[in-house]
């Protein structure tokens, strides 16, 4: 049975699409069967790796059970990197499922259903805490919070941790934070560094020893449709990404 890791925090543009798919992409380079769930309406992770916004069937269909998850599965750049696409109605979603009686286990029960085949698998959340990011923290085994070192970093950080404590006791008691991951990070500011310090002073044993830099190339590889580590392996931020990759491996 595969590990399921949610990327999330209700934070927009801290870097959770880009550490999604740079993960999942790390992983499977590295040999292993991985899947990437694409669980945000504005479906970066589906166009970040190549395939159309509107690529369909995907996550919604899924959810809605109008197919099985198995048929919504798409191959992408990378060997051994599957793709289940959000899908164009997606952002639909987050309105109508909350109707649906036990809408927090349906994405769960998809998974199940195809778990088998991968040994790892990668959620991207959309930002906000809404019945999306439920739905992957009950079916994940572990999150991974992104945080940017910028100012405010850490404002909105209580408000996560009380929420995986929550869905830890009343929805899925397998959950536990993998850690925190500093993004984005730039270390010849002043800024940057007090951020990191702060955010390590703050949640001991819980942040990543590995950072991801503030690197060109992560930014722009989406606009290629592929990821940073097959975009420009030898860069600042593919590097980072696979040592991301081997730490998140190492603490199991
Ligand atoms: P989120 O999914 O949390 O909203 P993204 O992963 O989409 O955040 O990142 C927000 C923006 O920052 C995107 O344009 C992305 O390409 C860019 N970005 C993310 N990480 C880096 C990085 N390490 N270096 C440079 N740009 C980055
Ligand atoms: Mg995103």
């Amino acid at each position: 049975m595969g590990k399921v890791y949610a990327i999330a925090n209700q934070k927009g543009g801290v870097g959770k699409t880009t550490t999604a798919v740079n993960v999942a992409a790390c992983i499977a380079e590295a040999g292993y069967a991985t899947l990437l769930v694409d669980v945000d309406p504005q479906a970066n992770a589906t166009v970040g790796l190549g395939l159309s916004r509107s690529q369909a069937p995907g996550l919604y269909e899924v959810l809605c059970g109008e197919l099985d998850a198995e048929r919504a599965l798409v191959d992408s750049v990378v060997s051994a990197l599957t793709l289940l696409p959000a899908g164009p109605g997606l952002a639909g979603a987050n309105m109508e499922l909350p109707r649906v009686e036990g809408f927090e286990l349906r994405l769960r029960q998809a998974l199940d259903t195809v778990k088998d085949r991968f040994e790892y698998v990668v959620l991207d959340c959309p930002p906000s805490l809404g019945p999306l990011t439920v739905s992957a923290l009950v079916a994940a085994d572990r999150v991974i919070v992104p945080v940017q070192t910028e100012y405010f970093a850490l404002e909105g950080l209580a408000g996560l941790l009380d929420t995986l404590s929550l869905v830890q006791r009343e929805l899925n008691p397998r959950l536990t934070i993998a850690g925190m991951l500093l993004t984005m990070h730039d270390s010849r500011t002043r800024l940057g560094r007090d951020v990191e310090r702060e955010v390590r002073e703050h949640f001991p044993d819980l942040v990543f020893d590995t950072v991801i830099p503030r690197n060109v190339r992560v930014g722009e590889a989406p606009s290629y449709g592929l990821p940073v580590t097959h975009h420009d392996p030898h860069s600042a931020g593919a590097e980072a990404y696979f040592a991301l990759a081997q730490e998140v491996a190492s603490r199991g």
